[in-house]
């Protein structure tokens, strides 16, 4: 019997982010990925969102490594917190790596760390583990699948991936590879992207997008033209640069994020911009409208980001007017919409016309839709399948869509964050599950808890009242009138509730007092209480309230 092997989820299976899984055999952990998600209206106050690293630090003495398939936040961002704990070498392409570093640089971490810098189709041992890095497309470059081989056969990761025929760079995914290994020697386990497993269809290549821009770059020759994406998504940069010299148009960059990307991969030869062609946005006083295209970052409606500056009329750099044109190139991740709704208003206002995936075929996904993920299934063959990367939904229909292609349905496995799968030599089952909540940054890590962030929601939405008294716990007597002060909640004038809720908060102090009570806790309890329902009944709000009982 050969040794079982196990697969955790740490996140990233019931929503888009934090992507972290763990693959466990003979005493040692391979981490897959390690990523951040962005925060939803209503974490409010949050920064970031990490995958729960308790089982880590519980085992971190077996951890041989992380293998990145991506250099994709949701997939990179946690590791400069967890490298803070653990020590182990990073694994991925050149390019995934260099983003990885930031913000590890960042933290301080960089020296405890190695880097293993892995090219397409190289094998590495890791612990008891060979990995295979084979290469996809997807909205970043150098991406990679992983074949991981264990002691239970081989498992397919697909990482995030799109099967584009016509990639930018012409790195195509590799199936011809994948099929090699499903012949021989089969792949054991499955896991693939589910993002987009609920469109049909198969999603449009990146250079797609190439005509779409020619031609508001055409249409709009006279004009400055600023274009807004994703500062990682470097083949919509070279795409969005090629444009922009074919109309003679020199390229500036905006937004820290996007100045050092582009740096970063010309140094390593993705991206190809000639110097001469390059110039820096101090000098942009110095062009013409129709000889500039300014690359900005901001396409999600971020509130400091270039192009939010641009739109509130607050850019050190651009102000915007009648003669600009502005490309948001990228699709908005759910939760931004309205904050980008408000970046293309301010454009508006401002006189300028604004062209976004709604108007124009500015932007291709970079995930696979189901007629990809039906060919990733037919060729791979596996014995067994997950779905992972997406909302439950997704996942749902990815698992029906893998049991329409012939996989048995006992070996298809519906997996969530905290749950565990395991292989053994004749099956695949869910083992013990593993934290795996959220662990929130604000500032710090892990400050904040699941209370915190439901007092500041009720804050949020229904503010607060504090209602002070004085009591002589001695004499068992209430000194003076409750004072009722709110903010947040009702106009502060309306005088008669105000009244109303000081004759409770007194009724509530004067019989506890009277029963013989002499606990600033219980008065407070009572206080909180009666004026709670009261508040309840005339106004339907439930706004926080503080009772502050002071002893003299
Ligand atoms: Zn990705
Ligand atoms: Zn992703």
């Amino acid at each position: 019997m050969a040794s079982t092997v196990t697969v955790g989820f740490l996140g990233g299976l019931g929503e888009i982010g934090r992507n972290c899984a763990v693959i466990s055999q003979d005493g040692a952990i391979l981490i897959v990925d390690c990523g951040l998600m962005f925060p939803n209206a209503d974490m409010p106050g949050v920064d970031l969102v990490l995958p729960d690293f308790t089982f880590l630090h519980e085992n971190r003495e077996k951890v041989v490594g992380c293998v990145l398939t991506h250099g994709h936040e949701d997939h990179t961002g946690a590791l400069s917190y967890l490298l803070r704990e653990l020590s182990f070498p990073l694994y991925g392409s050149e390019l995934t790596l260099s983003f990885a570093r930031n913000r590890i640089e960042e933290a301080g971490l960089l020296a405890k760390t190695r880097f293993e810098v892995v090219s397409d189709l190289e094998r590495r041992q890791i612990g008891p583990f060979t990995v295979e890095f084979i290469p996809v497309t997807h909205s970043v470059p150098s991406s990679f699948a992983l074949a991981i081989s264990t002691s239970q056969g081989l498992i397919l990761h697909t990482g995030d991936f799109k099967l584009d025929l016509t990639p930018v760079d012409g790195r195509t995914t590799e199936l011809a590879r994948i099929g090699a290994l499903a012949g021989d020697p089969g792949i054991r386990l499955l896991l693939s992207d589910s993002t987009n497993a609920e469109e049909e269809g198969f999603t449009d290549s990146e250079t797609s997008v190439r005509s779409a821009l020619e031609g508001l770059f055409s249409r709009y020759e006279e004009r400055r033209i600023v274009v807004a994406c994703f500062a990682s998504h470097i083949h919509r940069v070279q795409q969005i640069a090629e444009v922009a010299l074919a109309h003679g148009r020199k390229v500036f960059t905006l937004g820290r994020s996007m100045g050092k990307n582009v740096a970063l991969a010309r140094a390593q030869g993705i991206l190809r911009i000639p110097e001469s062609e390059l110039v820096d946005i101090e000098s942009i006083g110095k062009y013409k409208d129709s000889e500039i295209c300014v690359i900005s970052t901001g396409s999600q409606g971020e509130p400091m980001s270039a192009l939010s500056l641009m739109s509130a009329g607050e850019s050190r750099w651009i102000r915007v007017g009648e003669n600009d044109l502005i490309i948001i190139s990228a699709d908005i991740i759910p939760g931004n919409e309205s904050s980008v709704g408000k970046v293309i208003d301010g454009l508006y206002r401002r006189g300028t016309d604004v062209a976004h995936p709604g108007t124009d075929h500015v932007h291709a996904s970079g995930h696979a839709r189901r007629g990809e993920l039906r060919t990733m299934l037919s060729v791979a063959k596996p014995w067994s399948f997950v779905p992972v990367h997406g909302e439950f939904r997704h996942l749902v229909n990815h698992a029906r869509l893998a049991i329409s292609m012939g996989i048995a349905s006992d070996r298809v496995l519906l997996a969530q964050d905290g749950d565990v799968v395991v292989l053994t030599d004749d099956a695949i089952t869910y083992g013990d599950d593993i934290p795996a909540g959220y662990l929130y940054v604000d500032g710090v890590v892990g400050d904040i808890t699941k209370g915190v962030l439901r007092d500041r929601r009720t804050l949020s939405e229904d503010g607060v009242v504090v209602v002070a008294a004085t009591v002589n716990l001695t004499d068992l007597e209430l000194l003076a009138d409750p004072e009722v002060t709110s903010r947040g909640w009702i106009h502060p004038e309306d005088d008669e509730l105000i009244r109303e809720l000081q004759g409770e908060a007194r009724k509530a102090i004067e019989t506890t007092l009277k029963g013989g009570t002499r606990s600033i806790d219980a008065l407070g309890r009572n206080v909180r209480s009666a004026v709670g329902k009261k508040i309840s009944s005339t106004t339907k709000r439930k706004p926080m309230i503080v009772p502050v009982i002071t002893e003299i």
